[in-house]
């Protein structure tokens, strides 16, 4: 479909159509969110495309929970989720952190899970967190619905950076949230009108662009990552490789100097940010802290050829 640029769309004998004004909606946004709806798996699923995942991950906080509430968020997930509930604490949100593989704590009112977490790699346990009574939402930006459909494992919500492998080529910030639920789906597509976090549509037109390679893209970055991080457990200069046995997310730890690896790589870019078609690497300490090894290395894995991505890797590991 060709890309709808219209904020406005005329009344019909006065009476405003299916599309008004695109803060609320627009229909290269819709169609983007039939795509990923469908792509989620629950017949009954509905998704909402919103300007990041961070926008996405803020409307479902501040429509879906009330001050004084307080999530139970997976540990060693995404840095910036923790640092946005922690920024919220200033409007009474409440935020713990626990072990994703164990069952969430007792006594919270939304569990957010993250498969895989980005960047310690655990998997969480989904059944555990099905039978708590609060909401479970997934970010499950890395494993994608090629490799996993929440909804299908009892999951509430599912949340994407679009950002990173549904859109697949670092050219389009976009989030979305995933629902089954008529009225939680109605409370998130009004608050999303209301606050104006809704992506452009150009954007949603690069996410549906995305969405058409998106099985043969992960298809071959999880097959060049299980390779990447085979040779890399065998490798004598690397201490500890995390991979969860799909997507194309690696981190490792290196013995020496992380920094002195990112800068040594010549095809693989030394670059922030995940998913795209071309791989690339960074330490994570210079955003994280402690809550990471110092000498982690975070790879995300492209589409290139294999041997020609170890190749890279070899040399600049020594
Ligand atoms: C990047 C990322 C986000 C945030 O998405 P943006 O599109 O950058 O706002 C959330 N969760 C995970 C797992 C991510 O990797």
């Amino acid at each position: 479909m060709s890309v709808d640029r219209s904020t406005v769309w005329e009344f019909h004998g006065g009476q405003p159509g299916t599309f008004t004004y695109a803060r609320e909606a627009h229909p290269t946004g819709v169609e983007a969110e039939r795509e990923l709806a469908q792509l989620e798996g629950a017949p009954d699923s509905q998704a909402l495309l919103f300007s990041s995942g961070m926008a996405a991950a803020t409307a479902v906080v501040l429509a879906l929970l009330e001050p004084g509430q307080t999530v139970a968020l997976a540990q060693g997930g995404y840095f910036g989720t923790g640092a946005m509930l922690a920024e919220l604490g200033r409007w009474g949100l409440r935020y713990l952190e626990f072990d994703q593989t164990r069952p969430p704590p007792d006594g919270v009112d939304l569990v957010w899970l993250e498969a895989p977490a980005n960047p310690l790699l655990t998997m969480p346990d989904l059944e555990a967190a099905a039978a708590h009574p609060a909401r479970v939402l997934v970010d499950s930006t890395v494993a994608t619905p090629i490799h996993l459909r929440p909804l299908d494992h009892g999951a509430d919500l599912v949340l994407h950076s679009g950002t990173k492998y549904l859109a697949g080529h670092h050219d389009a910030l976009v989030g979305a949230v995933v629902s089954r639920d008529p009225a939680v789906h109605e409370q998130l597509s009004h608050f999303r009108h209301l606050t104006g976090s809704i992506c452009a549509p150009d954007v949603a037109w690069l996410l549906l662009r995305g969405l058409k390679t998106l099985r043969v893209r992960i298809e071959r970055q999880t097959e060049n990552a299980r390779l990447l991080a085979g040779r890399l457990a065998a490798h004598p200069n690397v201490e500890t490789v995390r991979y969860p046995g799909i997507g194309g997310l690696v981190s490792f730890d290196v013995r020496g100097d992380a920094q002195t690896v990112e800068r040594s790589t010549r095809l693989i870019k030394n670059a922030t940010s995940l998913g795209g078609t071309e791989t690339t690497i960074e330490s994570r300490h210079r955003w994280e802290g402690d809550r990471v090894p110092v000498n982690l290395l975070r790879l995300s894995v492209g589409v290139e050829d294999a041997d020609e991505l170890w190749a890279d890797l070899e040399q600049a590991i020594g």
